[in-house]
């Protein structure tokens, strides 16, 4: 292995001006001052760990990810809590879920105890870009994809990591609002044995156009079903799902087609310690309408890093429309969601140590 371990630092000469205290701060459009950037040479490993300017960079065209899509990211939050001390959410599991995602596309792995570090010295550089408005925060995107130019179709020799910094608005802008889901019964976004639980770039160009269906028909997003028997729920848009029926919780058991989302295994290990009955199992679309025509389907809610718990008030499959608790979020959903946002913030104790300090 290589002597990834020391970090140069070239800082910007020209600091760019911060957002104004009232700027929304529309998701994934404002970028920090620096950035985190990494390479990786077949027979060196990885090398030359450096944070630079944030700015454009040139890339052969050639270059593997342009034409076969090698590349993979994360997506995760540091807050300012109510001490202005900045803290991340369970980042090694970010981390851990980036190295899965690494193995199955082919690139290499990374030594996610540096690179944690090396995403800590970022954010503690540019700690002043982060938003302390209540629900905003300072979006992380690390990411790493192929460099090799090289038409061939073979995993690449040579790759770039990278971790780019957003700050980012609150999700929700008045409440915790219910949305309007269609259920896909033409499109699938993965199938067992392919690469649907890894967060790969793919994934989400061939979810795209359901999505865009979905909208122009007044949707926000789709439920998407398991790709053999289109029976099975998977994930609601890119968030992972969850079914309260009869005071039971269910969520789709990981299958190989869904991606393990760190909310949900929150969520889970929430229900399991506030002893409410939760079971990973297959749940077909037609049990959860039949729970809603008997009256049973309590609540439904997606989970996911960005908008935490993403109440559903309607679905519609098949001609059918399925409204759950009047359009309205749910007691249980409003529990998770306000106990996920505390211990992120500082508001409610965290005894399970998901709060990571990054300085
Ligand atoms: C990232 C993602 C999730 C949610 O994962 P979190 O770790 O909770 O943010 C769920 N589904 C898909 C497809 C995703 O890309």
């Amino acid at each position: 292995m290589s002597t990834e371990k020391h970090i140069l630092h070239y800082e910007t000469s020209a600091p760019k001006d911060k957002p104004a205290a009232d700027d929304p701060l529309a998701f994934g459009t404002i970028f920090t001052d620096h950035m985190f950037v990494m390479d990786y040479t077949d027979g060196t490993g990885w090398h030359d760990p450096r944070i630079e300017p944030y700015k454009p960079f040139l890339l052969d065209p050639a270059a593997i990810v342009l034409h076969y899509g090698q590349t993979v990211f994360e997506g995760l939050k540091a807050y300012l809590n109510e001490d202005k001390e900045v803290v991340l959410f369970r980042p090694e599991e970010n981390m851990k879920r980036l190295n899965r995602s690494n193995d199955r596309l082919c690139m290499p792995m990374f030594d996610e105890k540096f690179v944690l570090s090396a995403l800590k010295e970022l954010i503690s550089l540019d700690k002043d870009w982060i938003p302390d408005r209540e629900g905003t925060s300072l979006y992380v995107r690390p990411f790493i994809f192929a460099t090799q130019p090289y038409l061939g179709v073979a995993p690449s020799k040579t790759y770039r990591l990278m971790i780019i910094l957003s700050p980012v608005g609150p999700y929700y802008k008045e409440g915790v609002n219910p949305v309007k889901i269609a259920v896909e019964s033409q499109y699938v976004r993965a199938a067992v044995g392919g690469t649907g639980s890894a967060k790969t770039a793919g994934n989400y160009a061939g979810a795209m156009k359901a999505q865009e269906v979905a909208e122009a028909e007044g949707y926000s997003q789709v439920l998407w079903l398991d790709a053999k028997e289109h029976r099975y729920i998977e994930e609601v848009g890119a968030m992972n799902v969850f079914f309260k029926i009869n005071g039971e919780i269910i969520t789709p058991s990981l299958n190989g087609s869904i991606l393990e989302g760190i909310t949900r295994k929150s969520v889970i290990e929430l229900l399991i310690d506030w002893d409410i009955p939760i079971t990973e199992r297959k749940v077909s679309i037609d049990e959860i309408m039949e729970a809603n025509r008997a009256g049973t389907l309590e609540e439904a809610f997606g989970t996911g890093t960005a908008a935490v718990i993403s109440p559903i008030g309607e679905l519609f499959y098949d001609g059918e429309k399925c409204e759950i608790n009047h359009n309205e979020i749910g007691e249980l959903s409003l529990k998770l969601y306000e106990t996920i946002t505390g211990i992120q913030t500082g508001k409610v104790e965290d005894p399970y140590n998901w709060v990571v300090p990054v300085d």
